[in-house]
């Protein structure tokens, strides 16, 4: 088992008086001007109000979309600081500027318990250089250095990573919530600890499945990507969507979770249409049954019936990507009836649950159990590299053992 991991958090933060640079993500989705998920602002408010409460001075950056490293009015984050504050009940003042002047002044004008959000970090081309000269500037704005923006700590940018070498350091509530899950899922779970994988592209998944090959009791590979792994196996799969050029990648993978004592399992029957469409005729067929002209676009009956089974069996689930085309009824009705089942087992207390990555979400929601999970990553690129067994740059310096061994 691998060690715990500790993280500073704000446990170990007196905020009182303190100018404290909390990086969010307030990348959150805009369409024709208008926010259209407050998902990611709603998570943040925690932090904000504890912070402030406590007397904190709140510098609030973040990155908004991909101006590369210009200003582009539409992509300020005036908006959102808006929003912020709407959703705080508080005043948050907007400053035009992450660094400079106008930054320095702002700052300098702030009470205990005051909130400002500066502009999109993103205007100044250092902050995705990484540029040692933009955290230095940020970091003389504040004391202490919080990063609550998890879904970009996979980037190593000024304001995720280099100012954190720069300022006392600590994960924010969210940052906390989010490794804490993550640990209990893959680091230091409760055993049996299975995973699912479905989606698209064997290609698109290697790192994470060979990851999860090593630190799972049992994998089960859905989707497309199991037509690849079936097409190894020597079955024809018809038309369905494979990878051609990953038959070989997929026999490496199974003799690995051979040698590893990982139990990899596919489907054993599937849903198939003749036609790539919604409400299209269906029959459902064991997988060395698939004819020619026909494709797999949902796990079938006998194969959710096996794995809510092995759900039943297990103590700790990881869930990334769906185990068909659940975009498009019937072909929801795996991922569907599946979900549910990791949903009752965790409602029963039975089921550690982490989701997250990609298309899990609109899939969870779609099934209608996105808040019966134990905790659902909204964190997209983040989770998924943590799921490859990636070192997140925006994570390293929140740890206890790596602040310790350099202090500032
Ligand atoms: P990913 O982004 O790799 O997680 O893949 C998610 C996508 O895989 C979704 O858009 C699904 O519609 C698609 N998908 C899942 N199963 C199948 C399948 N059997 N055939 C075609 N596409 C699939």
């Amino acid at each position: 088992m691998a060690d715990t991991v500790s993280w500073r958090t704000l446990d170990q933060l007196e905020p009182k008086g303190k100018k404290i640079l909390l990086r969010a993500d307030l990348n959150v989705p805009v369409k024709a001007g208008e926010i259209t998920d407050l998902t990611r602002i709603e998570r943040l408010l925690p932090t904000i109000r504890e912070l402030a409460d406590k007397g904190g001075r709140v510098i609030v950056v973040s990155h908004f979309d991909r101006p590369k490293g210009k200003i582009v009015p539409e992509m300020s984050l005036g908006p959102i600081s808006t929003a912020l504050g709407q959703q705080l009940g508080h005043d948050v003042r907007f400053v035009p500027d992450c660094i400079g002047q106008v930054a320095a002044d702002a700052v300098a004008g702030m009470k205990d318990g005051d909130v400002v959000v500066l502009e999109n970090t993103r205007f100044h081309a250092g902050e995705e250089e990484n540029d040692p000269v933009l955290s230095q500037n940020l970091a003389v704005l504040a004391d202490v250095y919080v990063n609550d923006a998890f879904s970009a700590a996979h980037r190593a940018h000024a304001s995720t990573e280099g100012v954190a070498h720069l300022l006392p350091s600590f994960a924010g509530r969210l940052m906390e919530i989010e490794l804490k899950a993550l640990d209990a899922a893959l680091e230091n779970p409760e055993r049996p600890v299975g995973a699912i994988v479905g989606g698209a592209k064997v290609s698109t998944k290697l790192e994470l499945l060979e990851n999860l090959l090593e630190k799972v009791d049992m994998l089960a590979v859905g989707g497309a990507m199991a037509n690849t792994f079936l097409a190894a196996k020597g079955y024809d799969v018809g038309k369905s969507l494979k990878e051609e050029d990953m038959l070989d990648t997929a026999r490496a993978i199974m003799l690995k979770a051979e040698a590893v004592g990982c139990d990899l399992v596919l489907p054993v029957d599937v849903v198939i249409a003749e036609d790539f469409m919604a409400g299209a005729p269906t029959q459902v067929v064991s997988v060395d049954a698939i004819p020619a002209d026909w494709m797999a676009l949902d796990a079938g009956p006998k194969t959710v019936e096996m794995l809510t089974e092995k759900l039943s069996g297990l103590k700790t689930l990881v869930w990334n990507g769906p185990l068909g085309v659940f975009e498009m009824p019937p072909f929801d009705e795996g991922t569907n009836r599946l979900a549910r089942a990791a949903a009752e087992l965790t409602k029963e207390g039975k089921l550690k649950t982490v989701a997250g990555g990609g298309d899990t979400v609109s899939a969870l929601r779609h099934a209608g159990v996105l808040h019966d999970m134990s905790y659902v990553s909204t964190a997209g690129g983040a989770f998924l590299e943590w799921l490859e067994g990636k070192v997140l740059p925006g994570v390293v310096l929140l740890r206890e053992t790596i602040r310790d061994a350099f202090p500032l």
